[in-house]
């Protein structure tokens, strides 16, 4: 999970900004509090709700708040049939 921080992030493909947060989804609760993520969850990180698809998007650029890749892309192993 943490790797998503670091690992390099596409630019976005309608403005072309790199200011790009990954979207999360499904995340416990117990996960999230008390982690360095709690004080200000915006700041890394975009909170997609408990919807996981393989096709729900997996960016979200802070320019223009376009949602673009996907799930299924970002995390192959998320899906395996
Ligand atoms: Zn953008």
């Amino acid at each position: 999970m943490m790797d998503l921080l670091t690992r390099p992030r596409p630019p976005c493909p309608a403005c072309a900004s790199t200011d790009v947060l990954p979207i999360l989804y499904g995340l416990p609760k117990a996960g999230v509090k008390g982690s360095m993520l709690a004080p200000s969850p915006d700041d890394e990180v975009a909170l997609g709700g408990c919807r996981v698809a393989p096709d729900a998007p997996a960016w979200k650029c802070r320019a223009c708040r376009h949602g673009f890749g996907t799930l299924a892309e970002r995390s192959p192993g998320l899906f395996t049939e």
